[in-house]
């Protein structure tokens, strides 16, 4: 049984991100699952894979996955404002929220209408700083900043100066430099205080781990041993911060205190204990480590154990790239659209998630040959049409299925029960630059996954469904030029190129069975005088009830052609002795049937001409055309005095004679 999620059953936070920052953003997402299981929430992960940055027409593909959530069906909204630089969309979502009365929790961003969790670290690093003047000992302190007027920098510097002044430790000019917060210009600083000095401070105090990682590597070029002759320290806790030899020693925001305090927020503003909106700072950590003295230097366990994940991270990466490999040939020799959505089932294995749907729009790619419109037009770029409409689901390690068309307001098939088997769902965007492709839900219980290899993943998804969409289209287009270049438009019966494309496979086989092949020349009486006294389009008529005709009587077993403005042709095996004078009973029993029904003023009537037997050595077709048109004119000629004249039914019909002149 599925039991009701979202508003009135278990609640449902919407939780939404941008970017592929694993080692920050997976200890926050982690922590507030977890915190979110414990009060029995389910979380519904938006993420975009992009910087988002540069507003790109990429980046406005990957944002739109943010405009899946359906507002009516969500408890909250959490929005990690650090890991989306998409100010349009984080507005968006505030507006929705907003008018929902949904409570928005705001993550390092600041908005009046929700609960605001800032990260800061200025105490943390206030406390770095401390650190290393009591706990270490120094006293020559150098702070290496990023840039003169760069705010972050410059609110680093005054810590800097607070904790100097408190020690009563003085700072020179020269006890501050700046690098851009880049290791490279670090360096630099580093051999420009050597050569002015030919000494070294007793700590460089970094704005950034990149440029802790500079004055590193300088100082081991200058022959300085960290910490013993020199102590380093950084900012920003990025991972080669912690492999690097001797790890620094950072402060680093605290995300996963962050992702916890969310869900515990969530929980007080649910049961009332506080207001749905407000601020609350989470300070970040000191990460003591080697390049201070903190942590005793153990290269070989250390250096083991760094190598042991090195080679793990490079096998995870080989295996996948091997299996992306394959899979990509195969699908790439698909010959349809079907084809295709049954061969990403190869990519969607490597998913590694107990459930998933890859869902695609309604109109990504046309549907019958004659659908004209552009399926980009179709495919809207700002938000998702209303029916996903072909939607592959996997379950466990049974096979892949397709499933019925759904409602994408619902995000999922069967939204209830999916929550009923599942804790937590991630999206991620399926398009093509800004064309929406659909996208991809998954279940999630860890956040520990290499998301480099969900996003070379899903881009490769995208890639495939787009060549596919393009083949698909270009098949639909040839297929329509293929059809007007053997098709009369007008009638819809083949033209010459399309009669002459088919017919001589039956002649031949007649010539070679020994069986009998014929030809039925048409040509319509009197058509001139339809144009002339009722228009064209009457005489258009006339030209079409004598296709229709045509066409009724062969039941597809001739080849008939319209072969120029009056005439026609019909050919094809001809089964017994009588079978073509039948054919021509028949067709004049239809126009008959047709003037008596029709409230025309004019009758619709044609002379046929047979030509009809084996085919001998040395005949073709046109020798039976050239004698089937002969005997029809025979035939004409017999009723010449109607020519360049049409009958009319009032006059000419039954016993009457006589043309319109
Ligand atoms: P006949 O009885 O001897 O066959 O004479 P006819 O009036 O049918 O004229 P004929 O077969 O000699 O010439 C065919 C005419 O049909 C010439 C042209 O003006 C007209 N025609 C050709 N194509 C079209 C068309 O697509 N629509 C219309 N309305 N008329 C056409
Ligand atoms: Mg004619």
């Amino acid at each position: 049984m599925s039991e009701n999620v979202g508003k009135s059953g278990r609640k449902i936070i919407a939780l939404v991100s941008g970017g592929i920052d694993d080692s920050y953003l997976s200890p926050l997402v982690q922590s507030f699952i977890e915190k979110c299981a414990e009060f029995d929430y389910h979380v519904m992960w938006f993420r975009s894979l992009a910087n988002e940055l540069h507003d790109t027409p990429y980046d406005r593909g990957e944002v739109n996955i943010y405009r899946l959530i359906n507002f009516d069906r969500i408890d909250a909204l959490v929005i990690t404002a650090m890991f989306m630089k998409s100010q349009a969309s984080m507005n968006e979502l505030i507006e929705k929220a907003k008018k929902k009365n949904i409570p928005i929790i705001i993550l390092d961003g600041e908005n009046d209408a929700a609960y605001n969790i800032s990260l800061e670290y200025q105490n943390a690093f206030e406390k770095i700083v401390r650190h290393v003047i009591e706990k270490h000992g120094a006293k020559k302190l150098k702070f290496l900043g990023g840039g003169k007027g760069n705010e972050e920098s410059e609110e680093r510097e005054a810590v800097f100066r607070k904790v100097m002044a408190e020690f009563g430790l003085p700072v020179t000019e020269d006890d501050v430099d700046y690098a851009y917060f880049w290791w490279a210009s670090a360096s630099e600083a580093v051999q420009k205080h050597f050569d002015k000095f030919g000494s070294m401070p007793d700590a460089f105090i970094c704005a950034n781990d990149s440029m802790a990682i500079g004055v590193a590597f300088k100082l081991a070029e200058l022959g300085f041993e960290i910490p013993k002759d020199v102590i380093v320290t950084g900012i920003d806790g990025i991972a080669e911060a912690n492999t690097f030899f001797p790890s620094i020693t950072t402060i680093m925001c605290n995300y996963s205190g962050a992702g916890e305090t969310a869900a515990l927020r969530l929980n007080d503003i649910f049961e009332g204990r506080i207001p749905p909106v407000g601020n609350e700072i989470v300070d970040g950590s000191v990460l003591f480590r080697e390049s201070c003295g903190c942590e005793p230097i153990n290269r070989s366990a250390t250096d083991n154990m760094l190598k042991h994940e090195l080679y793990n991270q490079i096998d995870l990466w080989n295996g996948f790239s091997d299996s992306l490999i394959t899979s990509s040939e195969q699908v790439t020799g698909s010959f349809s659209f079907d084809e295709t959505l049954d061969k990403i089932k190869l990519f969607l294995k490597d998913l590694w998630t107990k459930e998933c749907w890859l869902c695609i729009c309604d109109g990504f790619i046309s549907k019958s040959d004659d659908e004209t419109v552009d399926s980009y037009e179709n495919c809207r770029s700002e938000g998702y049409p209303p029916v996903m409409r072909y939607v592959i689901h996997g379950l466990n390690d049974s096979d892949f299925e397709l499933m019925p068309p759904f409602n994408s307001e619902e995000m999922l098939p069967h939204f209830d029960e999916v929550f009923s088997r599942h804790g937590n769902v991630m999206f991620l965007p399926l398009h093509f630059q800004e064309r929406c492709i659909g996208y991809i839900g998954m279940e999630f219980s860890l956040t520990g996954r290499n998301f480099h290899i969900l996003y070379s993943l899903v881009t490769n998804i995208c890639n495939v469904l787009e060549n596919a969409r393009i083949q698909h289209e270009m098949r639909m287009v040839m297929n329509r030029l293929e059809d007007m270049y053997i098709k009369d438009s007008m009638t819809r019966l083949y033209n010459r190129r399309g009669f002459y494309r088919f017919t001589p496979e039956i002649f031949n086989r007649c010539a070679s069975e020994n069986k009998e092949f014929m030809v039925i020349s048409i040509d319509l009486d009197g058509l001139k005088g339809i144009n002339d006294t009722y228009g064209h389009q009457e005489g258009d008529n006339a030209i079409n009830t004598v296709a229709r005709a045509l066409e009724e009587v062969s039941e597809g077993k001739e080849i008939v052609a319209r072969f120029g403005g009056d005439e026609y042709i019909a050919a094809g095996m001809c089964p017994a002795p009588d079978y073509a004078d039948k054919f021509i009973k028949k067709f004049e029993e239809y126009l008959k049937s047709y003037n008596q029904r029709s409230d025309k003023p004019y009758l619709v009537e044609a002379s046929c001409g047979v030509m009809k037997g084996v085919p001998a050595g040395g005949e073709t077709i046109d020798h039976f055309i050239k004698q089937s048109d002969e005997l029809m004119y025979i035939q004409k000629s017999s009723r010449r005095k109607y020519r360049g004249y049409c009958r009319l039914k009032d006059r000419d019909d039954g016993s009457q004679s006589g043309g319109t002149n």
